[in-house]
């Protein structure tokens, strides 16, 4: 998907991937726009002024307007160009209270679990919040249509950064994704992605998965520290995102340990319960 043009995926769907500060291989998160002309604009990222400049400048010369400004969550590669898309159309910043207070700068509203996210199309979007990849995050869905965010990607994989990443409250959170049977996910990072079910329930099982491996990597009962397990975990990873990695790691063990199954003390992590 090319970069810095405005595209049009369903009548009522359009948008257009900008260059953003986000973690390799994805180099972009798409500027979901969804209306017909009075336009909802999700998560512009745009850091530089002339990223800012072709976003707001496509829109015009499409014949369109930016009605709101929606915010799935707070992370550097969804927020920067909010503030210039909001001086150049004259449109609130809204997003949920759980992510209004990591931002650095204020919004005008604050959005809930439930709340309609009305268009000017006829789709009936409604806001789901979907903590677990950040305590804020919001997804919306239109009886078809789930527009993700962080939740799955189309390019590159969902990192968990503990505590705030969360893979109880993320796990739910897809699960949740997936008894609504949608038909298609809008990721903040590459192509659209249809049909949705097989997607879902490959991140589910992705991560049901490296969590039993986590518990295989434990089973010698010796304590281990994240990072340690990341070569067993991730062969194939270069060394330069073992620390990424060993985030992901730690958000497993956390995970075994609110389940009561793995403890962590100053020597590392193991499996079994603590002493009481
Ligand atoms: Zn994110």
């Amino acid at each position: 998907m090319e970069a810095g043009r405005l595209s049009t995926l369903a009548p009522g769907i359009r948008w257009q991937a900008v260059p953003s500060p986000t973690l390799p291989p994805a180099t972009t998160t798409n500027c979901w726009l969804l209306g017909a002309t009075e336009l909802v604009a999700v998560d512009p990222a745009g850091v530089t002024e002339a990223d800012q400049a072709t976003l707001s400048g496509n829109l015009r010369a499409a014949g369109l307007r930016v009605a709101r400004i929606l915010l799935t969550h707070h992370h550097g590669d969804h927020i920067g160009g909010a503030p210039a898309l909001r001086a150049a159309f004259a449109a609130p910043v809204l997003a949920h209270p759980a992510t209004a207070a990591r931002l650095p700068f204020a919004v005008d509203g604050l959005l809930h679990e439930g709340d309609p996210l009305p268009t000017d199309d006829g789709r009936d979007w409604r806001l789901l919040h979907t903590p677990g990849h950040a305590s804020g995050h919001l997804c919306a869905f239109d009886g078809e249509t789930v527009l993700a965010g962080d939740m799955v990607a189309g390019e590159g994989t969902i990192v968990l950064d503990p505590p705030e990443g969360d893979l109880g409250l993320y796990l739910a959170s897809l699960r949740r994704l997936r008894d609504l049977a949608p038909t298609r996910l809008l990721p903040a990072h590459g192509p659209a992605i249809a049909p949705a079910l097989p997607v879902l329930d490959h991140y589910i099982a992705h991560r049901q998965a490296r969590t039993d491996q986590v518990r295989r990597a434990l089973a010698d009962g010796a304590p281990r520290q994240p990072i340690d397990l990341v070569p067993t975990l991730y062969p194939e990873l270069p060394a330069d995102f073992y620390p990424v990695a060993a985030r992901q790691v730690l958000c497993h063990l956390r995970w075994l340990v609110a389940a009561g199954e793995a403890q962590a003390d100053p020597a590392g992590w193991r499996l079994g319960r603590g002493h009481a």
